[in-house]
């Protein structure tokens, strides 16, 4: 496939899939210009150094790996000359509200924990390993990676759907292998780290739990921005380049429905072959693009989304080592189900929470000074449409998570505390123009997945795709890594065929 002609492309946001898409493209001798709307490049995946205390502010589990050497190798390079990837173990602890805790690591491990904590859920336990690896050949190997643009692709996998019960949620597939009410809740909320809900997220998504079975939890060494920085110095080694503080203020196009050229809030008018969105789709579509160059019942569909939950994130410094701890654990608060119900369908905020907290401190000790740990509590909220004022409301939680946290698995945290700050979901709302303060953009529903997702090339407008969390195959940084190879794919494929 010629993929050689050479194409002037605006990429709009330096996400991880603008990142990704960018190194794609200027690794196919196409000129790359980024646009990020803010100070510094990576999206939700971005970084602060407060007193000493580096705070990755978003993803730090990585898995699988090799979804970012794919990337780095397509530019002829190894991720090893720009970033040192590490094995986590164990993956996650789990602290239990009743008090018990569980090491989620490998088969082995968590077999032998099973058989202590609930000694006839063993078999399940295999059982629903083994069940899983199919669904994760499917589902990822197969399906992740290439466009779904149609609704007849959906129908082709209507009879593998029906065989790995697809109609069923991640929570109900799990419960049929295995009883213990803290097994069900450690097999199943895996997907609340994409934006979903287990109760309604499709049994799909047990792929998750296979992906990390099968190549383990990874985190990049230093903080996940050192991933971001390697991929931004990546597009510039290969001669594109990205430009910050430059917000995109509309998507130029011409008549024949093709795009022209993109727009940034202060005036500059950048000339485009070809526009990739990084940003938030409904943002694309609703905010950057006339009306009358997008099809009519778009913004309905927007407005009419399920979006997914949005986060409160609380990052802290504290000037005491917690050498009992591992890097991510999960602080599970007493209610699974309905806490989850009062987040995603009654859209408020109640007294209990579940957070998941990240010590990147415990693998990497140049983050904090000497003796001291930088933390994050990454906690589940309503999105906006709970009416919730997030500057009223702020303090107050913020407060209540740390002070649970003292009294828990951090204690003696509010006496040494040094450093504390929150990111809302207004916060997302105004720094990523996410629509609701979504925290991972639409929810991975059955009807919000594959060919029924935003596809990654714009039916509206020619020329136009679109990469990351809001599109095919999902939120998570291997999906929009992925969702990147995918776009390029067709990008490559429209070039070919000379439709662009
Ligand atoms: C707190 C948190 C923790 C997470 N943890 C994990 C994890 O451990 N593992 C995992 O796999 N996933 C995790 N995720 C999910 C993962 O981080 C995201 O799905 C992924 O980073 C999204 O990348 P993206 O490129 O789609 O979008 P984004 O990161 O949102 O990037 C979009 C970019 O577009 C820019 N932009 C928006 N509008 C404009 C405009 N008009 N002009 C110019 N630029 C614009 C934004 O500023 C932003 O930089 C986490 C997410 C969060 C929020």
């Amino acid at each position: 496939m010629n993929t050689k002609k050479n194409k002037e492309i605006v990429v709009i946001g330096g996400g991880l899939g603008g990142l990704a898409a960018s190194i794609r493209m200027q690794a196919a001798g196409h000129s790359v210009t980024l646009l990020e709307k803010r100070h510094q490049l990576g999206g939700r995946a971005g970084v602060f150094e407060r007193k000493g205390y580096v705070f990755d502010t978003g993803p730090t589990i990585l898995t699988p790996p090799m979804v970012v050497d794919d990337l780095f190798q397509t530019a002829g390079k190894e991720t090893s000359e720009y970033v040192q990837l590490e094995k986590v173990s164990p993956k996650y602890r789990l602290y239990f509200s009743d008090g018990s805790k569980m090491d989620y690591s490998g088969e082995e491990e968590n077999i032998s924990q099973i058989e202590k904590m609930s000694p006839k859920d063993v078999e399940g336990y295999k059982k629903f390993l083994k069940r899983v690896k199919p669904i994760y050949e499917l589902g990822f190997e197969k399906f992740g990676s290439m466009p779904f643009e149609s609704i007849f692709q959906m129908a082709k996998m209507g009879p593998a759907g029906l065989k790995h019960k697809a109609y069923r949620s991640v929570y109900g597939f799990v419960s049929s292998y295995v009883k213990d009410p803290r097994l069900r809740i450690a097999m199943s909320f895996n997907p609340l780290f994409i934006g979903g809900n287990p109760f309604t997220t499709t049994a799909i998504y047990t792929l998750i739990t296979y992906i990390e079975e099968k190549h383990g939890v990874w985190w990049v060494k230093g903080g996940t921005h050192k991933l971001v920085e390697a991929m931004g110095q990546l597009i510039n080694d290969l001669g594109g380049q990205y430009h910050l503080n430059s917000e995109v203020s509309q998507i130029h196009v011409t008549d024949k429905k093709r795009v022209k050229s993109v727009e940034t809030i202060d005036g500059s008018v950048y000339d485009a072959d070809i526009v990739i969105s990084n940003a938030d789709t409904a943002h694309t579509y609703m905010s950057l693009i006339d009306s009358k160059y997008r099809k009519k019942n778009k913004d309905k569909r927007y407005r009419k989304a399920k979006y997914s939950m949005s986060l409160f994130m609380t990052y802290f410094g504290v000037k005491k080592k917690y050498e009992d701890m591992v890097q991510h654990s999960i602080v599970f608060g007493p209610r699974y189900k309905d806490l989850i119900e009062d987040i995603f369908k009654k859209h408020i905020v109640p007294d209990d929470f579940s957070t998941y907290l990240h010590i990147p401190t415990r693998n990497d000790q140049s983050l904090a000074p000497p003796g001291c740990e930088a933390m994050y509590a990454c906690t589940p909220v309503t999105n906006l449409e709970g009416e919730v004022n997030w500057e009223e409301k702020k303090d107050e939680f913020r407060d209540h998570i740390l002070g649970t946290l003292d009294k828990s698995v951090l204690p003696g945290l509010l006496d040494n505390l040094e450093v504390a700050e929150v990111f809302t979901p207004a916060d997302y709302e105004r720094e990523f123009h996410s629509f609701r303060g979504s925290g991972f953009q639409l929810q991975p529903i059955l009807l919000q997945s594959g060919s029924f997702r935003p596809h990654n090339r714009s039916k509206d407008v020619k020329g136009l795709y679109l990469v990351g969390a809001g599109t095919h195959p999902g939120a998570g940084v291997p999906s929009v890594i992925m969702s990147a190879d995918i776009t390029s794919q067709c990008i490559f494929e429209d070039i070919e065929k000379e439709k662009i």
